[in-house]
């Protein structure tokens, strides 16, 4: 008898201990991130202190997020992935990792353009990737579009990163949605002989080889630009300040300047699925939006939310209306064609 008595006490104990780790789990997210800026720390901060919920980070590329989200299955503990390109956020749906959100007081405050007709994913914040060009050695005059960078007098002064960043394969992508495949290879074909040098760094080396006089112009996303005006250092200062920014494509008849999305999504399996809504509903608030545009330069995808003075300044523009899955639709064809014509 007394053996049964203990037994049955421990098994109440065990039974209180995982309803209390139950409770516990309930009280946090846990988030996939390929997002690589100081402000989302702050933003998860802020929605602790307002909701009492915990955020987990975990911090890698979109490749490597996938392939775990996959590997995990639906043992998987991530509730959210987060990306810096909408094409990562479409194969995500695609590979059946994610859950649809349908939820009317998240995309009211969102404008129509920037949302996901599968509903898959919810857009954070929106950037372009825009020119930059020395201000001492080129003519604005000089600049029209993406396609005019394929031209002779850009030989030997552009200067751009790797083909293995998605930045670049999200424009290219878009290149083939817009252009077709044979118009994008003859471009990459082009653009590969009027590099400055091989690719390498990242978006804010590109601006400083220019400071430095390697290169003429590049082709960099647009809040690295504010970032380096923004800068306590004073070499990205002085790489900011060498700079103009050029928004491509902006002609009546042109498609304008190629956007991308920073998104998140709700996993297939969401063990805290309240939860992870709720933060995007946090992220997509009117305050949060505000947070995001003072501090990354990027802009909300609520037009009611101004951007930064910085990015102000660089004037409004005329954004390719392209379908933004159409830049993981044409991944691909986008890796096939850097390969086929040595960007490396
Ligand atoms: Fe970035």
């Amino acid at each position: 008898m007394r053996k049964i008595v203990s037994k049955l006490k421990f098994l109440l104990f065990v039974l209180i201990l995982t309803s209390c780790q139950n409770n516990q789990k309930s009280n946090e997210i846990n988030i996939y991130s390929q997002r690589h800026y100081a402000v989302d720390e702050l933003q998860y901060e802020n929605f602790t202190k307002e909701t009492g919920i915990k955020v987990n980070v975990t911090k890698a590329n979109a490749d490597e997020l996938i392939q775990r989200m996959k590997i995990e299955g639906s043992s998987s503990p991530a509730d959210l992935f987060i990306t810096v390109d909408v094409g990562k956020l479409w194969q995500a749906g695609d590979m059946d990792l994610l859950q649809k959100i349908k939820d009317e007081t998240i995309t009211a405050g969102i404008d129509s353009e920037f949302l996901d007709p599968n509903n898959y994913w919810i857009p954070l914040t929106y950037r372009s990737r825009v020119v930059v060009f020395s201000k001492e050695r080129v003519d604005v005059n000089d600049l029209s579009t993406y396609e005019d960078l394929a031209s002779e007098k850009w030989k030997n002064r552009l200067l751009i990163r790797s083909s293995s960043n998605s930045y670049n394969q999200a424009l290219m992508s878009s290149l083939i949605a817009n252009l077709g495949s044979d118009v994008a290879e003859d471009w990459s074909t082009k653009i590969v002989s009027n590099l400055a040098r091989e690719p390498k760094g990242n978006d804010r080396d590109q601006v400083k080889a220019i400071a430095s006089g390697q290169g003429d112009i590049a082709v960099v996303n647009s809040y690295y630009i504010g970032l380096l005006l923004s800068s306590e250092k004073e070499e990205e200062l002085k790489a900011g300040n060498s700079v103009g920014v050029f928004f491509p494509n902006q002609a009546e008849n042109q498609r304008g300047a190629h956007i991308n999305v920073s998104g998140i999504a709700l996993t297939k399996n969401a063990p805290n699925r309240e939860n992870a809504i709720k933060l995007i509903s946090f992220l997509t608030s009117k305050s949060a939006q505000q947070t995001y545009v003072n501090n990354t330069y990027e802009y909300s995808v609520n037009s009611s939310v101004e951007p930064n003075e910085i990015v102000k300044n660089w004037g409004d523009f005329k954004k390719d209306k392209l379908d933004l899955n159409m830049l993981g639709v044409k991944r691909n064809e986008a890796i096939r064609i850097f390969d086929k014509t040595g960007w490396k």
